[in-house]
């Protein structure tokens, strides 16, 4: 089978976020035009070579195309970004993809830069899902991430989301947030509930180096600490849960049957296409990615780098499933743990006896507890 989800990453923001360590960049909108006409012909490039039957897609000389099942417009800020240049990214990926008829095209959107026109125009494209990089309803949070939106924006831009028929959408909360009590938390998670997202992320605060952050918050002791962050974490999978919501993926919470079908076809282990400055890809059993430079991608967007690490396919399914609350097979544990049978039948009990997980029909599913320190918990089992 063909991947059947393609990922398009649009590089721009209004302004950098001073604990972002993706491949983004304020004041350049001046590139938008050069940047959209690399991608289309990084797209021709390399779709002409993964076309072939060994990609999977088109078969001697029937024209049968991959179907795209998942697009997803990432970043950066999509969303500064006018419809017209989406338009013509389509119409190229068109030459080479069917898009089937209930593809999930999402597109990420930051308050501050919601247009009605863009979002009508958006629509129109096929576009059925947006992500609001929301992050906090608490101003002084939002001031500490150095987010340059208010909460009336993300308000207004969540109505505009409404308005133009997005019924669809998902809002990004960050926690474990310097100054961050559990009641702005909590008052937070409420707040965007009262606002009725299909579907909640929500990611603990990391401090990533060659960010300014990692400056700033030099002193450990100047963060939450893990103790609090948990706290903060199992609240929120509380409340969720409560709410209805799913808890499908560690950070990941929906109403059921609005799961994200792209970031599950990641989690699974499925290969996907990519696109774009820094975009990192999954084909034909290889991990390949771009440059994170935008003008030396701009001026070669067909060059890739192969991440050489290797990956054991086995290891690699344990990692990403275990995410996911359907968990992994408790078999693959065999094929690659340094424990024998005794010994991981043993860590099992000790780890379940601990609350970290469940073992239910031969598959491992990590708990709330399990899933906050994941890979703690896969240390112990391989
Ligand atoms: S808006 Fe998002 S992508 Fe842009 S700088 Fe901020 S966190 Fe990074």
């Amino acid at each position: 089978m063909p991947p059947s989800s393609l990922y398009l990453h649009i590089p721009f923001c209004k302004t950098k976020c001073p604990y972002c360590d993706f491949a983004s960049w304020s004041n350049k909108e001046d590139f938008i035009d050069q940047y959209f006409d690399a991608l289309i012909s990084e797209i021709k490039i390399k779709c002409e070579v993964y076309n072939t039957p060994v990609g999977g897609g088109r078969i001697g000389n029937s024209r049968d195309y991959s179907l795209l099942r998942t697009v997803f417009i990432g970043g950066g800020t999509p969303s500064l970004v006018h419809p017209d240049y989406y338009k013509k990214l389509f119409s190229e990926l068109k030459k080479y993809f069917k898009i089937s008829k209930d593809c999930e095209i999402t597109l990420e959107l930051n308050p501050g830069t919601a247009q009605k026109e863009y979002l009508l125009g958006y629509k129109q494209l096929g576009i059925n899902r947006i992500s609001i990089g929301a992050q906090s309803f608490n101003e002084n949070i939002l001031e500490t991430l150095g987010r340059k939106h208010t909460i009336d924006e993300t308000l207004e831009a969540i109505s505009l989301v409404k308005e133009c028929g997005f019924d669809n959408f998902n809002l990004d909360l960050i926690y474990a947030v310097p100054g961050m009590t559990e009641e702005i938390w909590t008052s937070t998670i409420h707040k965007a509930l009262d606002l009725n997202p299909k579907h909640i992320s929500s990611y603990s605060l990391t401090i990533e180096p060659n960010t300014p952050f990692e400056h700033i918050y030099k002193n450990p002791n100047s963060v939450p600490d893990g103790d609090f962050a948990s706290d903060l974490y199992f609240e929120l999978c509380n409340i969720l849960k409560e709410k209805g919501f799913n808890h499908y993926e560690i950070s990941n919470f929906s109403r059921p049957g609005f799961e994200s079908k792209h970031n599950l076809n990641y989690w699974i282990g499925n290969e996907f296409y990519a696109f774009g400055v820094n975009a990192h890809r999954y084909l034909n059993g290889l991990r390949t990615s771009n440059t994170k430079e935008l003008e030396t991608y701009m001026s070669n967007p067909s060059l890739e780098i192969i991440n050489d690490f290797p990956i054991d396919y086995n290891f690699e399914k344990i990692m990403l499933n275990s995410r996911l609350n359907q968990g992994f097979e408790v078999n693959l544990l065999n094929k690659i743990s340094k424990k024998n049978q005794f010994e991981i039948t043993e860590t099992i009990k000790d780890l379940s006896n601990l609350g970290y997980l469940e073992l239910l029909d031969n598959r491992i599913h990590l708990t709330d507890k399990g899933m906050f320190v994941n890979n703690e918990i896969l240390l112990r089992l391989i």
